[in-house]
């Protein structure tokens, strides 16, 4: 399996430090210790160079673990290499206005309010990034305590004000809801001051228990109860209601946004489209291939410094099975399934894959099918796990230790 496709336009970066881990989280992440940031960053470079000849990106991601915990040195670092690998990126940065307003270029980093300053805020505008997500989760302290995250309401405003002040003009605001002990009137202020904040973007997950998280465990020890369904539904409509009233257009289950402020990036994901992941735990599509690094950092760095690829696992679904994953990506979001584009790219009609789900969904009143298009109801959003399920199609897959974006 030799890397020899079309370009690649989306590029997501992985950093796995945090400050301290949130009692939720679930993802991979360590604490940003230096010489181990050091070692962990060359790394980095020697992975973005292995994949550079693919990429000519439209939209670039990082993501965490913390990304904005790297000082503004180690930014400049990597971030230099990375303007000297892709050549494309330094011409986008020069062209200082265009990147702010362009729509052909996002560029996102994930911040948590506890590691945003001035400078580093201006070090990344600079060199190009121009879409900030800020982890807020709340603006209730004691329930930003209770999730065991290390910052308070009055760090994630001040963030905010940062980065306004050094030219972000799209921010997202992520947002947690059904944390223990949460009601329903405590949910409503965290809401409405969000919206008088005036985000591009805003992204409310509820809080899910997953395993070996100290959250989970405490549930398991009966040390928090986790809020029952109905009102966890009563806080996901009156978000959604609240924010239709202010402007923004839902999505994605969880997703809104103003017209045209999208997060560009996801949208190709869920649409089915390549993407290349870098650094420990990311993942990556391309050319019908999925693959998936080492989520380890001392494994990440010892694969690239003996010169192999950091992929665990790299496997190639069938084109069934593709077809299936691609629909219930695809149902996340509000604009559902194309049916005639859904043929284009898989090779099947909706009706031949899914003859007996698809007239059974909508007799539950949990899709809506017109033979055009298909796509959630409200109720069908509130249960769309249960429904993508229906979509999902296991059939043998290709598998390969080959990292398919690797040049050589
Ligand atoms: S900051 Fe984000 S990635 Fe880090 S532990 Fe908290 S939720 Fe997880």
């Amino acid at each position: 399996m030799k890397s020899q496709g079309s370009n690649v336009r989306h590029l997501y970066v992985h950093i796995p430090f945090c400050a301290v881990k949130c009692d939720y989280c679930a993802f991979y992440s360590e604490p940003a210790q230096e010489t181990r940031v050091e070692r962990l960053l060359a790394a980095l470079e020697r992975e973005i160079e292995k994949v550079a000849a693919r990429l000519k990106p439209e939209t670039i991601f990082f993501g965490g673990g913390t990304p904005s915990i790297l000082t503004e040195r180690q930014f400049e670092r990597l971030l230099s290499h990375l303007r000297g690998c892709i050549p494309i990126l330094g011409s986008r940065i020069t062209n200082h206005e265009s990147r702010v307003t362009s729509p052909d270029f996002e560029w996102t980093i994930e911040m948590n309010p506890a590691t945003v300053s001035l400078e580093k805020a201006r070090l990344l505008r600079a060199f190009g990034v121009n879409r900030a997500s800020l982890g807020v989760q709340s603006f209730d302290d004691e329930l930003l305590r209770r999730l065991g995250r290390v910052h308070t309401a009055a760090m994630a405003l001040e963030s905010i004000a940062t980065l306004r002040e050094a030219g972000f003009v799209n921010l997202n605001l992520d947002f947690i809801f059904a944390i223990p002990g949460q009601t329903p009137t405590q949910w409503e202020p965290t809401l409405r001051r969000a919206i008088a904040l005036e985000p591009q973007h805003l992204s409310t997950y509820e809080l899910t228990y997953e395993d070996d998280t100290p959250l989970f465990r405490r549930l398991q020890a009966r040390g928090v109860a986790r809020l029952d369904e109905a009102t966890a539904t009563a806080m996901y409509e009156r978000m959604l209601e609240l924010t239709a009233e202010a402007g923004f257009r839902q999505y994605e289950i969880s997703n809104i946004a103003r017209p045209g402020r999208e997060c560009r990036h996801n949208l190709n994901a869920w649409r089915g489209g390549d993407y290349i992941g870098v650094g420990p735990s990311a993942c990556g599509y391309v050319d019908g291939w999925r693959y998936r690094n080492v989520a380890d950092i001392d494994a990440y760095i010892a694969r690239i410094e003996r010169g192999e690829s950091p992929a665990e696992h790299a496997e190639k679904l069938s084109p069934r099975a593709r077809a299936g994953e691609l629909a219930a990506f695809a149902l996340r979001m509000n604009e559902g399934v194309a049916a005639a584009a859904f043929e284009r790219q898989t090779g099947f009609r909706l009706e031949q894959l899914w003859p007996d789900a698809l007239p059974e969904l909508a007799g539950q009143k949990l899709v809506e099918w017109d033979g055009e298009r298909l796509r959630l109801t409200p109720r069908g959003r509130l249960l769309a796990d249960t429904v993508a399920e229906a979509f999902i199609i296991v059939d043998k897959a290709e598998t390969s230790s080959h990292h398919p974006a690797y040049a050589d």
